[in-house]
C-alpha cells in the first residue's frame, strides 16, 4: 500500500475542431482540458527520477497531438477516446479523470462554459476457461492470443492447465480447465460480449447445457464487484462449488478475497471437494 498519489494537469489550452456544426470543423475553437491521472509517484518521489514516473509533459502534448489530429462531433466522444489513449500509452496510469472544457460553444446564449467530464480505469479481472472438444489446449491457447490481442484488455497471467472429469452429469470428453487474470478498459457487460465473440471464433455452439464444448469463457470476478442482470452475475454464481476453477484460480490469485462470501480462493478451495 503506498498512499494515494496523482498527477493534476489543470487547463490546457488546445485549439482544435470538433463540434457538431460545420463552422466549428473549419474555424476551430479552444477547448481547455483538465486531467486527474491515478499514478504511482511514490518511488519517482523517493528517488527522483523521471523514468520511474509518468511525464506530465509528454501526457500535455499527447493530448495536444490527439485533439488537434482529430474531429468528433461530440466532447463526450473526446472525453472517452483520449481517456483510453492515455490509459493505453502511459502504463503506470490505473485510471485517468478527464474533463474538457468548450468555453465558445456556439449555442447563441450567454454562459460561461460547457464541459463534459469522466473517469474511466483499468479493471482487474479473473476468468476461467475451458475445452472438451478437438484440440482443447490448441482452443485455449488462441483464447488467450484473442483475449490478449483485443485493444482494451491485457492478459496478466494465466495458470497451469487442469484435466477434469466434466461437470452436470453429461456423458462426454475429459475438460481441461484453467484460470486468467486480465487487466481491462471494458465494463463487465463489455467483456462478456467479447468473451462470446472469441468462442463464437472457437465454434462454440450452445446445444446441451453444461454439454462439450470447444471453449468456455466465464467472467468470475471483476475487481470485486458484485452485480446481476438478465445476463450477468458477477461473481460466478457457482465458483465456490467447482474445485476445476479454484484450483487454477488458487494458483494466480490465493489471497483473492470473494467479495460476498469474504473467503480467499485458497481457503475456498480447501473447502471444496476436489471430486467436483
Ligand atoms: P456455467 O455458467 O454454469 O459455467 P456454462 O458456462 O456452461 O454454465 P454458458 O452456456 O456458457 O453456460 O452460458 C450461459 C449464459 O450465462 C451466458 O450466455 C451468459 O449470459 C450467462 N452468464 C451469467 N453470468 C456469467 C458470468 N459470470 N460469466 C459468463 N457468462 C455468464
Ligand atoms: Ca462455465
Ligand atoms: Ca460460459
Amino acid at each position: 500500500m503506498e498512499g494515494f498519489s496523482c498527477i493534476k494537469i489543470e487547463e490546457l489550452e488546445v485549439y482544435a475542431y470538433h463540434g457538431v456544426y460545420p463552422e466549428e470543423n473549419e474555424k476551430g475553437q479552444t477547448f481547455y482540458v483538465n486531467a486527474v491521472l491515478d499514478t504511482d509517484t511514490r518511488r519517482a518521489g523517493l528517488l527522483d527520477e523521471l523514468e520511474l514516473s509518468t511525464n506530465y509533459g509528454e501526457v500535455c502534448h499527447f493530448i495536444t497531438k490527439w485533439m488537434q489530429e482529430h474531429t468528433c462531433k461530440l466532447i463526450e466522444a473526446v472525453a472517452e477516446q483520449l481517456a483510453y489513449g492515455i490509459l493505453q500509452t502511459f502504463p503506470l496510469v490505473h485510471a485517468v479523470e478527464l474533463e474538457i472544457r468548450k468555453p465558445q460553444a456556439p449555442i447563441g446564449l450567454p454562459f460561461g462554459s460547457v464541459s463534459v467530464q469522466i473517469k474511466r480505469g483499468w479493471h482487474l479481472a479473473y476468468l476461467s476457461v475451458g475445452s472438451n472438444m478437438g484440440d482443447r489446449e490448441r482452443y485455449i491457447r488462441e483464447a488467450i492470443a484473442a483475449l490478449d490481442a483485443k485493444k482494451h484488455t491485457k492478459v496478466c497471467r494465466v495458470s497451469g492447465l487442469l484435466v477434469t472429469k466434466p461437470y452436470g452429469g453429461v456423458a462426454q470428453e475429459d475438460f481441461l480447465n484453467g484460470a486468467i487474470e486480465i487487466k481491462t478498459l471494458l465494463s463487465p457487460i463489455e467483456l462478456l460480449d467479447a468473451l462470446h465473440e472469441i468462442e463464437a471464433a472457437a465454434g462454440r455452439e450452445r446445444l446441451v447445457h453444461w454439454g462439450p464444448r470447444t471453449l468456455d469463457l466465464d467472467i468470475l470476478f471483476y475487481d470485486k464487484l458484485v452485480y446481476e442482470d438478465a445476463r450477468l452475475v458477477i461473481p460466478h454464481l457457482d465458483l465456490q462449488n467447482r474445485y476445476f476453477v479454484l484450483k487454477p484460480l488458487a494458483e494466480i490469485a490465493p489471497n483473492f478475497r470473494h467479495p460476498l462470501l469474504g473467503q480467499t480462493v485458497s481457503k475456498l478451495l480447501e473447502a471444496v471437494d476436489s471430486d467436483l
